[in-house]
């Protein structure tokens, strides 16, 4: 079996269309979504990461009201930046580009954040919400990645999966969305990290294996049953002089040898990454829209 590649980036282009069509109908009456970003120091992966966040913003509608801080600007001054646009009206979504620079306490500036603009949903109030099934603000990677395995048809309710990895982004949030009783979730999981016994036997039982363990090769053919669907969310540099900048990327999974077996793919790059960006603009514009009083998707 050849696996079908699941398109991340069409599938984040119709998402963001819907939504720059549910932008527009905002702006009819009065209401427009807006983020404020937070960047604090140079670390060019968080300024590519953080210009791409914005030019989304900007794409479908979504006012972004950008910071660029010092990387020694003090504690102080950063709470009372994230003070001032929780008390902003304009401002529905808050993003702080994780990480801060190691002279900051990340905890205490994201406990600031208003948990009603905390759009990137990792404040421990959301995070509560979240595990006991409320309405919240979905951590992004992990609702992309649902909504990535919905779009393409795959049917959670009843799936066997496992996810490799257990980070407080995507692994220890997917699991819970996962394992809600409701049409997103469903599924009976399982977890595994660098203290699982034997990675592969477990693996090999699911339909749905997702890898987010941020190395190369962690999943390779023989640890995937035939017509699995594959997950990658891994992102790693590997050297390639080939390329001029001399590296390019890859995930978790042995892509050439793993589409040979599985149902469905993501690629990276083009399968989980376009989704992260188009799931904050999705929690932004829903912020928005309970400001407002109006009703957000369930
Ligand atoms: P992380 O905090 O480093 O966590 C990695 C997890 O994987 C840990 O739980 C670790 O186990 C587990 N792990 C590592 N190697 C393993 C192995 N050989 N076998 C089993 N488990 C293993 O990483 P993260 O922040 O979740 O990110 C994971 C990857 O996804 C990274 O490559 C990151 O760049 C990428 N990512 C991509 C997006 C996107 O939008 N595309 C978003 C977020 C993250 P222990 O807990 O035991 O150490």
């Amino acid at each position: 079996m050849t696996a079908q590649i699941i398109d991340g980036k069409q599938i984040a282009a119709d998402m963001r269309a819907e939504l720059q069509q549910e932008v527009a109908k905002l702006k009819e009456q009065g209401i427009v979504p807006g983020l404020g970003v937070v960047l604090v120091g140079e670390d060019p992966a968080s300024q590519s990461y953080v210009r791409a966040k914005e030019r989304a913003c900007e794409k479908i509608g979504i006012y972004s009201d950008d910071n660029r801080l010092d990387a020694d600007t003090p504690q102080q001054d950063l709470i009372a930046l994230i003070k001032k646009m929780n008390a902003n009206p304009k401002i529905n979504g808050i993003l702080v580009q994780l990480p801060l620079p190691k002279s900051l306490d990340e905890s205490e500036v994201l406990l600031t954040i208003d948990p009603d603009k905390d759009v990137d949903g990792f404040h421990p109030m959301n995070v509560g919400k979240m595990m006991v099934g409320e309405e919240t603000f979905l951590p992004c990677t992990p609702h992309g990645i649902i909504q990535l395995l919905i779009r393409s048809g795959v049917t959670l309710e009843g799936a066997r999966v496992v996810i490799v990895g257990r980070s407080n982004i995507v692994g220890k949030p997917l699991l819970n969305m996962l394992i809600q009783k409701n049409p997103k979730g469903n599924a009976t999981v399982t977890v595994c990290h660098t203290r699982t016994k034997n990675l592969a036997e477990h693996t090999r039982q699911a339909d749905i294996v997702v890898a987010a363990a941020g190395r190369p090769n962690t999943i390779t053919a023989d640890m995937v049953k035939e017509g699995a669907v594959v997950i990658d969310v891994g992102v790693n540099r590997v050297e390639d002089a080939t390329k001029e900048r001399g590296y390019r990327l890859v995930g978790d999974v042995d892509f050439e040898a793993v589409k040979e077996k599985a149902s469905l793919i993501t690629p990276v790059p083009g399968g989980v990454g376009p989704m992260t960006i188009t799931m904050l603009l999705y929690n932004t514009v829903e912020s928005a829209k309970r400001a407002a009083g109006i009703e957000t998707k369930k």
